[in-house]
């Protein structure tokens, strides 16, 4: 959705020279607290009063992948439940249940990292700071959500490499036992 598509749905639109601005639809927001940015790809919702973007976009009858430029579902493929066939992976001498712990704790600790940084924002009253600040915080905030969205993504990664890990020790478990009553 676009920028211009996306305002209409909120009340109280100001464009200042920070941007725009709105009455968050979360909470009851008396000082447009909503700020919303258009980066290349996506729009950037923040609400300065600490609402989360889910439910902000929830009150507005809206899902994440309308903050997006492009709709998402076209680049991300959906996985359907129980059609998923397990690509064989390569295991050599690659440890790959301890790479899958280890990318889950590096996500982990992105994304606790990156909730703080947004956390931190909230209570700040934006038409204190100078544009400057105002665009600085900002540069934080839509860094933040970047991050979060790519530890989203890498969620998915590796949730798809532990249900082949796991694919595949039922089968060797299988033919384990096949070869046991074989004898
Ligand atoms: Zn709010």
């Amino acid at each position: 959705m676009k920028l211009a598509e996306f305002l209409p749905y909120l009340q109280g639109v100001e464009t200042t020279p920070k941007g725009n601005v709105a009455c968050c639809p979360a909470h009851d927001d008396r000082h447009p607290s909503l700020v919303v940015k258009e980066t290349d790809d996506r729009l950037l919702i923040h609400c300065w009063a600490g609402c989360r973007t889910t439910d902000v976009l929830a009150a507005m009858g809206l899902d994440y992948p309308d903050l997006f430029l492009e709709s998402r579902t076209t680049k991300r493929t959906r996985r359907v439940p129980g059609k998923r066939q397990p690509e064989p992976i390569p295991h050599d001498d690659w440890d790959w249940r301890k790479t899958c712990a280890e990318l889950e704790r590096t996500i982990q600790a992105k994304r606790e990292h990156h909730e703080a940084i947004l956390a931190a924002t909230h209570g700040l009253n934006i038409h204190q700071l100078t544009p400057e600040q105002f665009d600085e915080v900002m540069t934080y905030v839509g860094q933040a959500y970047s991050w979060l969205d790519c530890c989203e993504r890498l969620d998915d990664t590796v949730c798809l490499l532990q249900g082949t890990l796991r694919d595949e020790e039922e089968q060797a478990e299988c033919s384990k036992k096949r070869n046991g009553m074989n004898q």
